[in-house]
């Protein structure tokens, strides 16, 4: 397939390379995509928290399982750590996890005047909304916008998970070696202002589904991508008759 990464790459705006790779993507996918679920804002929040390198069915798990063991977020704060850990048992880093929530709850309980809910970040401007949250102990940008974008808010705010970081990398839209987090504010950057939260959610969904079905962390689908003409990575790994050579990836390690 020709390149048309000279095309659109030098001559015009990292945005339009994004929403060149978007409007394909979401063709592939089936834009606009549902939302997968539809919890309050500080539901939103213990979620990501379970989430971090968890996979969705075993955070989905912890999740459930401590909603279920204790039914309000304060019984959460004032449980004996141990045993929110065991409730949590299903996510990674439990031991780490459970005393991190509470104090999150702890925090939330201080800062409102011992309300726990996160309810009236709706009223609030979202780049106010994620700078609050992020001042909490644990709260990165990938938990803002989680937060913003995923919950009952349904604002405008673009996560960044691993796999959605790994094909951004290899599509060159951030530099080969830049942490998910200083890579939420360069990819959130480039997407047209004019988005609705509905398309800036898309545009994580659609990348992220890439990332687990085709652009791959070992052995990549290139071939077989829709975006490959605008993907210097994939470019990169050259043609042989019409089999696409390995190359190192660049992106890991
Ligand atoms: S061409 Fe290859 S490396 Fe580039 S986005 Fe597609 S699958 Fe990923």
């Amino acid at each position: 397939m020709p390149s048309l990464i000279h095309d659109l790459g030098a001559e015009t705006s990292a945005t339009a390379r994004v929403v060149e790779v978007h409007h394909r993507l979401c063709r592939e996918y089936g834009c606009p995509l549902c939302y997968f679920h539809d919890l309050d804002p500080l539901d939103e929040l213990v979620s990501a928290l379970l989430s971090h390198r968890t996979r969705n069915r075993d955070s989905a798990l912890a999740f459930r399982t401590l909603r279920e063991r204790f039914p309000a977020w304060s019984d959460v704060r004032d449980a004996p750590t141990q045993d929110v850990e065991q409730a949590i048992a299903a996510s990674t880093w439990p031991e780490q996890k459970a005393p991190r929530i509470q104090q999150v709850l702890r925090e939330l309980t201080e800062r409102n005047e011992g309300r726990l809910s996160l309810d009236f970040l709706q009223d609030w401007p979202v780049a106010q909304a994620r700078a609050w949250l992020e001042t909490l102990n644990g709260v990165g940008p990938k938990t803002s916008a989680a937060v913003i974008s995923f919950s009952s808010l349904r604002g405008k705010a673009l996560p960044v998970d691993s796999h959605h970081h790994r094909v951004a990398a290899r599509l060159g839209l951030i530099p080969e070696r830049m942490a998910v987090g200083p890579a939420h504010r360069i990819l959130e950057a480039q997407l047209p202002v004019e988005w609705d939260a509905q398309q800036v959610y898309d545009n994580h969904q659609v990348l992220m589904r890439h990332g687990q079905k085709i652009c791959t962390w070992r052995m990549p689908q290139c071939a077989a991508c829709v975006v490959l003409d605008l993907c210097p990575y994939g470019q990169a790994r050259g043609l042989e008759n019409g089999v696409l050579v390995d190359a190192p990836d660049p992106t890991v390690g």
